[in-house]
């Protein structure tokens, strides 16, 4: 749970470092990062790659027994309350001379660290940064996990991060439908009845209700399939659970503040301040596109387009 109530901050460390890291590095981050004591923000994101993380150009070199890392991510959630950043760079392969990825555990205090927070217009409990690393030093066991091995690190940590975002996502969709069942039982405006007796009111909260246990169903298809260790089939089925939470929640946020009427943009009532969140999921942290993308070619077989 804190893992969701931190946007995914720990999360997707604590099942990259279980599954991958060192015997040494599990018993040195899995116990603080389970218990909530440590948190370890994630950093992939660069604002010249975008969507496309094949991009990336933060580097990892190798200088004797330490690395040094060069390069800048942007939208990086949580510095404020992480001690560490999981980072993902590229180190050169010395056989082929082309990059790969790697993971670096980066302490937030580091020489070499310089950070910037985005003015977000969301209500978030975790703010948002530009991180900008300048030949900063760490250690050789800064490195997690095997250096070549990094890249299905990776992609097999981003199912958890998938399915805690649909969670997230799901949360606030019940949310937003509550408040507006609440009210449209007790609001009355023709002769007596409260406005859900009327099915303008009434259906589309139902359909957002069906939305909202879909999506649900195939977030715990997700989390079933990611927990026996099928990471091929958590995939798919994590993408699609968090396409389903993100839309169900965008559109059920719209009709609760629909429902409230005017009410629906006051203060007072709360809705109208979880439109940027609730529009959240279709971006991060894989946009809706991309995962139309994926579906198109994964599941249905078509062309890649990109
Ligand atoms: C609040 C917040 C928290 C975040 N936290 C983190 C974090 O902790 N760590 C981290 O690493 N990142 C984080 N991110 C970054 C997030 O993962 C990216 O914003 C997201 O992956 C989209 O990348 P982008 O913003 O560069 O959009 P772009 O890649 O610039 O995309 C812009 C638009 O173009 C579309 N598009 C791009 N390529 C294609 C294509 N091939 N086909 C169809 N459409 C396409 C996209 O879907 C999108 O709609 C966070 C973002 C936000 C907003």
């Amino acid at each position: 749970m804190r893992a969701v109530d931190d946007g995914g901050v720990t999360g997707d460390l604590r099942h990259r470092d279980a599954r991958y890291g060192t015997d040494e590095q599990r018993s040195r981050w899995l116990p603080g990062l389970a218990d909530g004591s440590e948190i370890m923000a994630f950093a992939i994101t660069e604002a010249d790659a975008g969507s496309n993380s094949h991009r990336i150009t933060t580097t990892a070199s190798r200088d004797g027994s330490d690395w040094v890392l060069n390069g800048n991510k942007t939208f990086i959630s949580g510095i404020e309350s992480a001690q560490n950043i999981l980072v993902v760079a590229r180190t050169e392969d010395a056989r082929t001379g082309t990059l790969k990825p790697v993971l670096m555990v980066v302490p937030v205090d580091s020489d070499g660290l310089d950070s910037a927070r985005i003015e977000m217009d969301l209500m978030l409990p975790e703010s948002q940064w530009s991180l900008f690393f300048d030949d900063l030093r760490l250690p050789g066991d800064a490195l997690v996990g095997e250096e070549d091995a990094a890249i299905s690190q990776l992609f097999a940590g981003l199912n958890p991060e998938r399915i805690m975002a649909s969670a997230a996502a799901l949360g606030q969709a019940r949310f937003a439908l509550d408040r507006a069942c609440a009210y449209a039982k007790e609001r009355s405006v023709w002769r007596g009845e409260p406005i859900g007796t009327h099915q303008g009111v009434a259906h589309p909260l139902a359909q957002s209700y069906i939305d909202v246990e879909l999506a649900k169903l195939m977030m715990q298809k997700a989390a079933t399939l990611y927990d026996s260790g099928d990471d091929v089939g958590a995939g798919a089925a994590a993408n699609i659970a968090k396409y389903a939470a993100a839309e169900a929640v965008a559109v059920a946020v719209d009709r609760a503040i629909q429902t409230h009427g005017g009410n629906g943009l006051t203060v007072e009532y709360g809705l109208a301040a979880m439109l940027g969140n609730s529009r959240l999921s279709r971006v991060a942290p894989v946009s809706r596109e991309m995962i139309l993308n994926f579906v198109a070619q994964h599941n249905l077989g078509l062309p890649k387009s990109y």
